[in-house]
């Protein structure tokens, strides 16, 4: 099949992240770039971002919600189609059997053809929701195309669904660079409405990711991009 082929094929995208932000820091150029070719685009976040403050003073039910409503309208921006969180505690995110087990009947009902998440075999990351999301994902992924694996969700309509690709971001080993030299200006404007993590870094934040962009575009003929692990199934 040619990329081409393989292009037009793809009509549904999901982005399986950890926090709000996630998307905007890694993919959000991509995301906007499909939303305007007219795939479906719809964000699954596994924790609200509850324990995004460094203020001790700020509980983690105060700003879940703020991080939600800043999540939808960077989403809005992008022309995502809709966000869905799980509400997973921040911070503590484990790769279970029972989030595998969730992801699995989302997959299999939403039936994406590509899903964009975090490349969890990437060296040395810290953070462990994010290794977590990235595992997760790829578990319910694999999952979500066997037949004996949760058979019990298997009823009527839904039934195994196999995801054509994956994207990860945040990659160790990038294979393929997204020109998002038509979305940059998207990528950056969505981002600016996470407040809640940004504000602090808002007069440098604009250059900062023009640069990684440039950088990440600049031995591939682009301007700017992102870069990806892309995994074909
Ligand atoms: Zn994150």
């Amino acid at each position: 099949m040619s990329e081409q082929e393989r292009a037009e094929e793809i009509r549904r995208v999901m982005v399986i992240a950890a926090h709000p932000d996630d998307p905007e820091f890694s993919c959000a150029g991509t995301v906007a770039k499909w939303a305007a070719m007219g795939r479906e685009i719809t964000y699954l976040l596994l924790t609200s971002g509850d324990k995004g403050s460094h203020d001790a003073a700020v509980r983690p039910g105060q700003i879940a919600g703020r991080r939600e409503e800043e999540q939808r309208a960077a989403a809005t921006v992008l022309g995502v189609k809709e966000v869905i969180y799980l509400n997973y505690p921040d911070g503590v995110l484990e790769n279970t059997l029972e989030l595998r087990r969730r992801l699995c009947l989302i997959l299999r009902e939403r039936q994406p053809d590509v899903v964009l998440t975090i490349d969890p075999w990437r060296h040395y990351q810290l953070h462990p929701d994010h290794r977590a999301a990235g595992q997760a994902a790829l578990d319910a992924i694999f999952a979500a195309r066997e037949w004996y694996i949760f058979p019990e969700q298997l009823l009527g309509e839904r039934q195994p669904w196999r995801v054509k690709e994956a994207y990860l971001f945040w990659a160790q080993d990038p294979d393929h660079w997204e020109d998002v030299s038509e979305t940059v200006n998207q990528r950056i404007a969505a981002l600016k409405n996470h407040r809640s993590q940004v504000e602090q870094r808002l007069d440098t934040l604009e250059e900062r990711v023009r640069q990684g962009l440039r950088e990440a575009g600049k031995d591939h003929g682009l301007e700017y991009a992102e870069a990806f692990k892309r995994l074909k199934f």
